[in-house]
């Protein structure tokens, strides 16, 4: 072996088959949430809340490393970040000012999920490195077998593995060089943090497909991390994106930020989908607020498809709550919460017959009877993915709710392609929309009416931001054309 080739801390046994997981919500689901902190004698238990913030990024397994200004301390896990650290013992290992953290959604098997939590931590030749990573590289594969037609050796099947082999196998100097050398190798979507014994580095890639953000704490403390949900829960004040294409690296002994640029310039594509469903409504991404674009998201969608004659406006809650608090407002018809989510139920079991299937829905959200019935209803949903679950909503809502209609109406367009950027997707041929127009769609469904947000009003609401989104999943139009075949197709894990 080389003596450039990382050695990882993680078993050989994370291979592993991807599948496409879908709860009964029939959403893509986000793939992980990073977060990093630089200058905070508290920097692992800020890291742990960050994490919290960032709970709806990723729910199977979350990890912190930290460093004491000499070496690297993690501790990983599998379940909710409470359930990872239950108690303070857990933190107690991670000693040190600096900290990066990460939040993981899985698509792979148990057996293996440990292996793929991060940070991943590599020691090579110049000491110690860790990283956190939120996106997905398309040329994971060619990647690889560069490296490892070149002595490389890898003890996952994860795209972030090669990251780290690139920095390690590197030239350049210093580390800050080798990162940008190893990051300009690297296609598809990248918003990563890096942690060494004294420094704390964040990379966005060219496009700046998924959100990064910088913050401080009143105490000067730097702070990285994907929302800025997770910067108000540290009392850390919002800085600015890290820009697409930026690197910027705080030291830990003087605390300066230094900046940088990738030499690879795209034009920007930002993941609309972060404000459909993604990230938190309190949150601010690519400079919008979220809970904004979704008021606005209903209230154009109440423009272009209103229901006339409704009574009432629902959500689907959660993610349906603000593009119905904007089609209410645009459309005068009165907001009421006619369904009533459970928070405290699972992933739903799947079910053998018809019947059982829509009582999994039933545990998830609760008609409200007295709201419902005899009423003309507009429900409000933030997306159709699989359409597994817009068909049981509305049977719910008319024969258990007993509403008199069922308007339904989507606050995005139709979804028609798969994501190659990061986000779990089911394939083309299994999105709805790529099989049914609008009017096979409701009769599927079984609803009274059913519309869907134009392309046009969607990117509307982000005004001169237009121009500067990623719509693939909605046109087919990718930012990045994937030159591999997608992991999932392959049987191989593309992990996040
Ligand atoms: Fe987001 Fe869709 Fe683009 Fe993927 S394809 S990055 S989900 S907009």
């Amino acid at each position: 072996m080389r003596s450039s080739v990382p050695s990882l801390r993680l078993p050989c046994s994370a291979a592993a088959t991807q599948v496409s997981v879908f709860d009964t919500d029939d959403k893509p689901h986000e793939q992980c949430g990073v977060f990093g902190i630089i200058g905070d004698p508290d920097a692992a238990q800020m890291c742990y809340l960050g994490l919290h913030a960032l709970q709806h990024r990723g729910q199977e397994g979350a990890g912190i490393v930290s460093s004491d200004g000499s070496a690297l301390h993690s501790v990983t896990g599998l379940g909710l970040v409470s359930e990872v650290f239950s108690d303070a013992s857990k933190l107690a290992p991670l000693v040190g000012s600096a900290a990066i953290g990460h939040n993981r959604y899985s698509t792979s098997g148990a057996a293996s999920a440990l292996a793929n939590v991060q940070p991943f931590v590599a020691g090579y030749r110049f000491g110690q490195l860790a990283v956190a990573h939120n996106g997905n590289l398309v040329n994971y594969r060619s990647l690889r077998h560069e490296l490892e037609s070149k002595g490389s050796i890898f003890s996952t099947t994860s795209d972030t593995e090669v990251i780290l082999h690139l920095i390690a196998t590197s030239a350049a100097r210093p580390l800050i060089a080798r990162i940008v050398e190893a990051c300009e190798s690297l296609s598809g979507a990248f918003s990563l943090v890096f942690l060494t014994a004294d420094k704390l580095i964040a990379v966005r890639d060219p496009h700046g497909f998924r959100p990064l953000v910088m913050g401080r704490r009143p105490n000067g403390a730097v702070v990285f991390a994907s929302e800025t949900s997770a910067l108000d829960l540290i009392s850390a004040e919002y800085v600015r994106e890290v820009n697409p294409g930026e690197v910027i690296a705080v030291d830990v002994n003087d605390m300066l930020i230094a900046t940088s640029y990738l030499l690879t310039r795209k034009p920007r594509k930002s993941c609309v989908f972060e404000h459909i469903y993604f990230s938190s409504p309190n949150s601010i991404i690519f400079g919008h607020p979220v809970h904004a674009s979704r008021y606005n998201f209903g209230a154009a969608l109440a423009r272009e498809s209103p229901a006339p004659g409704a009574d009432i406006v629902i959500p689907v809650p959660d993610s349906g709550l603000f593009a119905a608090l904007g089609f209410a407002g645009a459309s005068g018809v009165p907001f009421k919460q006619g369904l009533i989510r459970s928070h405290y139920v699972g992933r739903s079991f799947i079910a053998p017959n018809q019947e059982e299937r829509d009582l999994a829905v039933k545990l998830k959200l609760a008609p409200v009877e007295g709201i419902l019935a005899g009423k003309s209803v507009v429900v409000i949903d933030d997306s159709i993915v699989r359409g597994t679950t817009s068909s049981k909503i509305v049977r719910l809502i008319k024969n258990e709710g007993k509403a008199r209609e069922v308007h339904m109406r989507i606050a995005c367009p139709p979804i028609v392609g798969s994501c190659y950027y990061g986000v779990d997707t089911p394939r083309a041929e299994e999105l709805i929309s790529n099989r049914l127009g609008v009017n096979e769609l409701r009769q599927e469904i079984g609803c009274d009416s059913l519309g869907f947000l134009s392309l046009e009003s969607m990117k509307g609401a982000f005004g001169e931001g237009r121009h500067m989104l990623c719509d693939a999943c909605f046109t087919r139009k990718y930012p990045v054309t994937a030159p591999e075949p997608l992991a999932a197709e392959v049987g191989d894990e593309a992990e996040d």
